[in-house]
């Protein structure tokens, strides 16, 4: 599909809104990248346009990485469903419900939270209370601190059985089941049963939702879809790869969600 034929697709939902899912990935689409992500932003227009298309549309929805209530906060629109913290927790009518797969691993994260707690804080180490997952974050630690938590971390995985990751000056714990935007993607689409959707993403865990977008379509759940990639210097490229419509940075997205009004 080229861009053309994406936008007229998008204009034809139009009449179609009852049954047209919208959604999308926030920080890089709705709020632009800035240095720190507590600066982020989702300007009034944009806000606007999403209201609207709340009160018209079956579904939007903002799916995020981000801490669930840190999503809404950013958005701050009643009319939007949230799907936050990788996957394991979705928030509507002010409520935030982590997914029933995950909910028995709750309380063995609380326990690897509390331990860290004891033992990595007091040095240096910094503990991001998130629920259903757990953040250890040592980046403003001594290296020997940052050693010390990646080990201690992934050995009370083990004991507790949960999943375990390291990235950039943090180490992670969450339940040992699959969890990202396809599986939000995924129960979204069966619970509110759109026979169209769209998803927009610009980084490399927004794949997973475009790749279950179109396992919905195979298995019939969906006739029509549309992958939007907002494609930048930072993304990966199959955000353009893989897109049906690909637009030029996060400053042309409102026009996109202008042509569903
Ligand atoms: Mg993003």
């Amino acid at each position: 599909m080229d861009n053309d034929a994406a936008y007229k697709r998008l204009e034809a939902w139009r009449e179609d809104a009852g049954s047209v899912a919208v959604l999308t990935d926030i920080d890089g689409v709705l709020a632009p990248i800035v240095p720190t992500p507590n600066m982020s932003e989702v300007s009034e227009e944009l806000r606007g346009i999403l209201r609207e298309l709340g009160e018209k549309y079956l579904l939007v929805a903002g799916i995020s990485g981000r801490k669930t209530e840190d999503a809404r906060d950013l958005i701050g629109l009643d009319e939007v469903v949230y799907f936050g913290n990788h996957g394991f927790e979705i928030l509507r009518d002010g409520e935030v419900e982590v997914v029933p797969e995950a909910l028995p691993f709750y309380e063995r994260v609380q326990e690897l939270e509390s331990r860290a707690k004891e033992e990595l804080e007091p040095q240096g180490a910094f503990i991001e209370e998130k629920g259903i997952t757990a953040s250890i974050h040592y980046r403003n630690a001594p290296p020997e601190v940052g050693e010390r938590s990646v080990e201690f971390v992934k050995a009370e995985g083990d004991r507790l059985g949960l999943r375990i990751t390291v990235g950039r000056g943090v180490v992670e714990a969450r339940p040992p089941i699959r969890a990202d935007k396809g599986t939000a993607v995924r129960t979204l689409v069966e619970e509110y049963r759109p026979r169209k959707a769209m998803f927009i993403g610009d980084d490399t865990t927004d794949l997973d939702a475009f790749r279950e977008l179109e396992k919905l379509r195979e298995e019939g759940l969906l006739d029509e879809i549309l992958r939007i990639g907002v494609e930048s210097d930072e993304g990966p490229p199959e955000i353009v790869t893989e897109a049906d419509l690909v637009i030029d940075g996060a400053e042309n997205v409102p026009d996109v969600f202008r042509r569903l009004l």
